[in-house]
């Protein structure tokens, strides 16, 4: 059966190119009905923290990408990589080193002003030191011919020549595992079957592969994605705006269109551009997977959570504006149904901190108008036309859309005003400034007791 695995680094935030990573692995994995593993590679314990890892955990979950096994954290390993350099010292595939820091800088000078390829020249792989020392390091003996040959499924067939690569350190002077050989060791215990992750790790496969040849273990397949550049052509980053998943929740986008957005980001399918989870499950492959760079695009993104907040369910969208207004301090509870709001405010909003912030009146007073709207409409005349409305409005028993809709049209037929003339002021009245949803669909969220309390505080 398949497997994948997502193997983060847990020192920072999970961004949007780690969790294109992850989307990528875990849609291989469920579309061929295999298991999909979270590893936690925190073995470099100085850069390594509790935060991120809450933070990675908490981006996947956020985004829905559920795993079958995991997390594993590799630090709870150490005992088998030990095990794993020791069979492969026994069996005379990997030896220790004793080269000295200076010896090794000068060889790299050399190597340098030579202009050749600064690499590690075997000296210790001949002296046969079996013994361990307390300065030494452990390298892998790498082969010295032929090639090495990656079957990339992204990036087709690459092939390194083994006289390119040299003598690894798979084990530092205090005994403790280097990225490589952790990497390796997990691969093969843990059976996985495709490896997929950034092609910044493209020079460490043909390394991987060496190790796994010699520990006899079978060699996965390789699906190596390009990098995700900004809008000005450089690698993304902070600097470009929000990167890290959870900032993209916090500024308002539903996690659906994230992950659409993150699914088109190298990966295509004609020129379909919404994928339900489903309908991506169903349709990825790797082999449409761009071996390109692509650039991320803020626009496209808010035109697809545009999208989602329009057409996904109301109440699944409710649920997430409720986090939103909460985020304001307002206890959404005091006010309308969130599901209503959704579909009176969703045609105006392309991220739910708009929607919340547009919503704010319905659920708490306001103290001040705004001061352009309030200039332009609650003036003198106003006031004539605000009173009317307020009789009205009283008197009536059920307070619905329909019926407001009535009353608000015959109060400007009665006054011989344009409709404008009455919706406006009422609105700056009701709702602090001139845009709400619809007048009738507003005063039938806001209800008759608030709308009343408003209107007389309005005309005061
Ligand atoms: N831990 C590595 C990283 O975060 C990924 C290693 C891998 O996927 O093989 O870059």
């Amino acid at each position: 059966t398949i497997t994948t695995r997502f193997a983060p680094s847990p020192t920072g935030y999970l961004h949007v190119g780690g969790a294109r990573t992850a989307l990528f692995s875990w849609l291989y994995a469920r579309k061929h009905g295999g298991t999909f593993i979270l590893r936690i590679e925190d073995t470099d314990l100085e850069r390594s923290t509790q935060e991120s890892v809450d933070a990675i955990l908490q981006g996947m979950s956020w985004l829905g990408l559920d795993y079958d096994a995991g997390p594993f954290y590799q630090t709870q390993h150490f005992e088998r990589y030990k095990a794993i350099i020791q069979t492969l010292i026994d069996q005379g595939d990997a030896y220790y080193c004793t080269c000295s820091k200076d010896e090794l800088e000068q060889l790299r000078a050399d190597q340098m002003a030579n202009k050749e390829k600064p690499r590690y020249n075997g000296k210790c792989r001949h002296s046969g030191k079996a013994h361990p020392r307390v300065d030494a390091v452990v390298r892998f003996k790498n082969p010295v011919d032929g090639v090495v040959s990656i079957p990339d499924l992204v990036k087709g067939e690459i092939i390194v020549a083994n006289k390119e690569l040299d003598d690894l350190i798979i084990a530092r002077t205090d005994g403790t595992p280097t990225y490589n050989l952790t990497v390796v060791v997990d691969d093969m215990d843990m059976k996985i079957t495709h490896v997929i992750r950034g092609d910044d790790h493209i020079n460490n496969t043909p390394r991987q592969m060496n190790i796994l040849q010699a520990l006899a273990a079978s060699v996965p397949e390789y699906a190596h994605l390009p990098m995700i550049l900004g809008s000005d052509g450089a690698r993304l980053s902070k600097r470009h705006g929000a990167v890290s998943v959870m900032q993209f929740r916090d500024d308002g986008y539903l996690p659906e269109a994230l992950l659409n957005y993150l699914v088109r980001l190298g990966w295509s399918h004609g020129d379909q551009e919404i994928f339900s989870t489903a309908e991506m499950i169903e349709h990825f492959d790797l082999a449409d997977v761009n071996g390109s760079a692509s650039t991320f695009n803020m626009e496209k993104l808010l035109w697809l959570n545009h999208h989602y907040i329009m057409h996904a369910d109301p109440g699944h969208v409710a649920g997430h504006l409720s986090w939103h207004i909460e985020q304001l301090g307002i206890d959404p509870s005091t006010g309308p149904s969130l599901t209503e709001m959704v579909l009176a405010q969703r045609e105006r909003s392309k991220t739910l901190v708009e929607m919340a912030a547009a919503s704010v009146y319905f659920y708490k007073d306001f103290d001040n108008y705004e001061e352009k709207s309030a200039k332009k409409n609650l003036t003198v005349d106003a006031i004539a036309v605000l009173t009317r409305l307020h009789e009205a409005f009283a008197a009536i028993t059920e307070w619905e859309k329909e019926i407001l809709h009535q009353v608000v049209h015959s109060v400007a037929e009665s006054m011989t005003l344009g409709l404008g003339k009455v919706a406006q002021p009422l609105r700056v009245a009701v709702c602090g400034s001139a845009v709400s949803p619809a007048i009738d669909i507003t005063l039938a969220l806001l209800g008759q007791e608030k709308t009343l309390v408003r209107i007389v505080k309005a005309i005061d």
